[in-house]
Formats: C-alpha cells, structure tokens, sequence
C-alpha cells in the first residue's frame, strides 16, 4: 500500500463518503487543461468539470497568475469597513452580464452559504417590512441548494437530509413541473402564493442538477415567476450550477422573460479555481435595508467573505469566458452533444435524453427507478475511471459536462465510451 493511502485513511474524512474499509482515494498530482495526472501515472479525461466548477481547464495560466499576483499584494482583508479593487471590479463585472433588475452583490464563500444568504435576505425583507405573515416558502421537490441548514431545509427531503430532518424548518414542495403535471404544479402554486404569506421561491432555473439533470422549460418557469412576482413573493434562483456559461447562456435566467430578484452563484464564479459565493440582489431587496434602525441591519458575513484572491481568480474567469473564442467553445460543445443526442435518443438502453447548453444527460433503462441510489450506480463510475474518464453519474443517470476548453476530439472519446457502456446493457 503506498504511504498516501495510509496518511489519507489515518488523517482525512472526504465528503459524501462511504466510510467503509479498503475504499481507496486517488492520488491527483497535477491537473492541466481537461486532464488529471494521477500518482500511478494515468491522464484522466474531466468530463464533469470536477464537481461542477471548472469553466477552462485546470491551472489555466491566466487565472494562475491572477491568484499569484494578488497573493503577492493582498491576499485577505476584514470586508466590513474595508472593502478592495478585486471585489468592486467583480461586483461591477457580475453586474454587467446579469439581468439589468439586479443591482448590489453580496459576497459570501460558497454556494450553500450563497443560497443561506438569499433566504435571509428574503425573510428579513419582509421583517423589515413588519410584514409577520410572510414566513413561508415555495421549493421544488428534489431541488439541491446546499448542504448547510437553510439550504437543506428547502432542498430534497431524501436519504441525504433524513438524520436533520427534526432541525429542518418548513417548506411548501411542489413536484417539478413537466408536461403531464404543469397545470396542477400552476394551480398549486397559485393557491399558495395568492394568500400573499409566501416570503421566497426558490429554484434551480431550467435544470434541477443534483436531483439527476432534470430539465423544465422556461415558459413554465417564467408563468410561476410572473405570478409570484404580482403578488411581491421574492423569486430566488440558485444559479450556483448553472451561471457562467453551462446552460449556453450566461445564466439560465437569460431564457426567460421575467428576471428573478435574487441570483446566487459559486462553483464556475472563479473559473473553479477558489472558494466564492455571490448572492446578487435587486434595488428594492436592499432599500427595505436602509435604515437608521440598527434592527434593520443584516447581520450576516463570513472571515473569508469577499476574499480578494477569490475575486481576483474571479475577474481573469470572467475574461475568459467572455472571450469570443470561449463563447464559440460554448456553441461548439452545444452542438456536438446535440449530434450525440441525435444517436443516443434512438438507443435502445436509453430513456429521457436531454441536452441543455453545455450539459448532456441521459437515463439508462434500469428496473429500478431513477434515484441517486440506483444500484447502477456503482457498475458505470468504474467503469468510465478504468477508461480513464471521470463521468459521476448520478444513480442510473449519466451526464457530461466538460471544461469548455475540451477538443472536439476528447469530447468523443467520451461519447465512444459512453456508447460502449450503453451497448453492454443491451
Ligand atoms: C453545488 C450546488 C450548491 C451548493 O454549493 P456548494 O459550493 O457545494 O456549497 C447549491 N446549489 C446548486 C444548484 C448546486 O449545484
């Protein structure tokens, strides 16, 4: 047994782990590009941006040099009665390519702690306000927004948050709308937003990514939007996942009409190189703030918040990915899943191919149903890492979401080995 694996079992307890004996961590060394160079000597191909985040590759040069050169000049500063050049250019950037409804950025440190940043400034809106009634709130069923208690509470209530589900406050679910069920999700909805006690909506717009890559269409996002909006019910969209780029656009709110009050974003925000959070919120949220009363304040803030390597880090993504060789990288790789799809949507294996942007997912036909847990589960993560791939597939889901620096070529060798799964359960 190496010595790493020793030191990694002896001192290290990894996220969503199964802590069961001989499990063995890989030993990643250097990541360049779309590629892991692991410690037994293999380059394995990232088709899932490592957990999401990844917008140009590993250790991309610009941003490399963005962190080292802020590391050099300031590298961490207290952000309350203190404030830097890196977190006004990002906040100023951030608000360029968001809608034009959206005003101030909050900064915080990561998605969830972006999402728990929303919900009480939502909630404490409506304190301010002294409007007491407004203490309920609407979420899908399934939806992801974090592992934190805020986020937990409106998010999925499965196997994940069952040992915290005595400590989960309220929420109003409701199943994500498709096109057998829309009439009744509008309905519901309706009913409980129209009796004006509802603080927040909150969603994963167009793509609900931890549930499996479920997708809903914008029409009906942009119907639920309108209606709580006329009823001043504050409209969240967790775009921890989907900004930057991954849905085609820059946000996936970029395909509807009706834009919603607050944005939270992580994960692509620094190109995936540093930890950052943003809640994004409009004028109206942050007037019911201003106030001589120290009661109106909003106490929240984190040591990191705004932290200017972060931000910096932030600022060099963001150049690149509105570079106009990102963008046709973006078109690209849309295309290409879109031809992919063409084939996979007559696989016998395959059920519910879809493709949004940069994100290819499709089910694979089990009898079980499709769940996170799906015993599938363990057969397709080896199956692609022996093959030098790392794809995460959720359950019996698989899907592809790569750096946007992946060749045309690497990106089918994903296919062909998706493929080649795909055939073997014929
Ligand atoms: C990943 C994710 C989060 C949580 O972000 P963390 O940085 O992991 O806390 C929240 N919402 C969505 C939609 C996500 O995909």
């Amino acid at each position: 047994m190496s010595d790493w694996i020793k030191r990694d079992e002896q001192s290290i307890w990894h996220p969503f782990t199964q802590l069961v004996n001989g499990f063995e961590h890989i030993m990643v060394e250097k990541a360049e590009g779309a590629y892991l160079y692991t410690s037994d000597g293999r380059k394995i191909l990232d088709a899932i941006s490592s957990w999401w985040v990844n917008l140009h590759g590993h250790s991309h040069p610009a941003i490399a040099k963005a962190v080292a050169e802020q590391a050099l000049n300031l590298e961490h500063v207290i952000f309350a009665g203190f404030t830097h050049e890196p977190a006004i250019t990002l906040a100023e950037n951030l608000l360029s390519i968001l809608p034009p409804n959206q005003s101030k950025i909050f900064y915080s440190d990561n998605g969830s702690t972006a999402n728990e940043v929303a919900l009480k400034m939502a909630f404490q809106y409506w304190y301010n306000k002294g409007q007491q009634k407004r203490t309920k709130v609407i979420a899908f069923e399934g939806a992801y927004h974090g592992d934190t208690f805020g986020a937990m509470s409106v998010g999925d209530r499965g196997p994940f948050s069952a040992p915290f589900s005595p400590f989960l406050f309220d929420v109003e679910f409701l199943p994500m709308p498709t096109e057998e069920n829309k009439q009744e999700v509008v309905d519901q909805f309706q009913h409980l937003v129209a009796a004006n006690e509802v603080a927040a909506f909150i969603f994963e717009p167009l793509i609900l990514g931890s549930a499996g890559m479920k997708m809903y269409t914008a029409e009906i996002l942009d119907e639920l939007i309108q209606f709580a909006q006329a009823h001043e019910t504050i409209c969240i969209a967790d775009e921890v996942f989907t900004g930057f780029g991954r849905t085609g656009k820059y946000f996936a709110s970029d395909y509807l009409a009706h834009k919603p009050d607050i944005f939270c974003l992580s994960k692509g925000l620094t190109g995936g190189a540093m930890a950052l959070g943003v809640t994004s919120c409009t004028e109206k949220i942050m007037d019911a703030y201003k106030s001589a009363d120290i009661m109106k304040t909003f106490f929240h803030g984190h040591s990191f918040t705004a932290n200017p390597i972060a931000c910096a880090a932030a600022n060099a993504s963001f150049h690149l990915l509105k570079s106009s060789d990102t963008q046709e990288k973006i078109s690209k790789i849309n295309q290409l899943h879109l031809e992919f799809y063409e084939l996979l949507k007559l696989h016998k294996a395959v059920e519910n191919c879809r493709v949004l942007g940069t994100i290819l997912a499709l089910d694979i036909k089990t009898k079980e149903v499709t769940s996170y847990v799906n015993e599938v589960r363990h057969k397709l993560y080896p199956y692609f890492l022996e093959r030098n791939i790392l794809l995460r597939p959720l359950g019996n889901v698989i899907y592809i979401l790569p750096p946007y620096i992946i060749t045309e070529k690497e990106l089918k060798r994903v296919y062909k080995e998706v493929l080649g799964l795909l055939d073997s359960f014929q």
